[in-house]
């Protein structure tokens, strides 16, 4: 079971479940929604349920005029999913309390990462977005 609240901590949820396809972004959206340098976040793995355990209530969500958007404590302002169109686009993984048993597994958006951002660590970087799915019957997932 994988637990997570927000900073101030009234927001909880937990997932039974994996994560899957951790990646950061650059873009310069990510960079205004996260306050930081990058985006962090992963999708749910198919046979995840997720579920609020507390605080749902203060959940606030904006969404742009791109139809992308996010889900924060209306409280803190710790930010917990992204969304996409409505829909559901990842969590957040600095929202997840301990490990979240995924590490990054690829940079994308790097041609318009900011100048002072320093990409570490071996994962792939995309200039732009991630590479199409892998054909499942073709192997192994990044
Ligand atoms: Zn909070
Ligand atoms: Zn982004």
């Amino acid at each position: 079971m994988i637990h997570g609240e927000c900073f101030c901590g009234a927001i909880r949820y937990e997932i039974d479940g994996v994560l899957a396809a951790a990646r950061s972004c650059h873009c310069s959206r990510c960079r205004k929604v996260f306050s930081g340098a990058s985006s962090a976040y992963a999708d749910l793995a198919e046979s995840a349920r997720f579920r609020w355990v507390a605080g749902e209530a203060l959940l606030t969500t904006y969404t742009s005029q791109a139809e992308w958007g996010l889900g924060f404590c209306s409280r803190c302002g710790s930010t917990l999913c992204g969304l996409y169109r409505g829909a559901g686009h990842g969590i957040t993984l600095g929202s997840v309390n301990g490990d979240p048993g995924i590490e990054i597994g690829m940079h994308i958006f790097v041609d318009s990462k900011a100048p002072w951002d320093h990409i570490g660590g071996p994962a792939p970087r995309y200039a732009e977005g991630p590479p199409p799915p892998v054909d499942p019957s073709e192997g192994s997932r990044p």
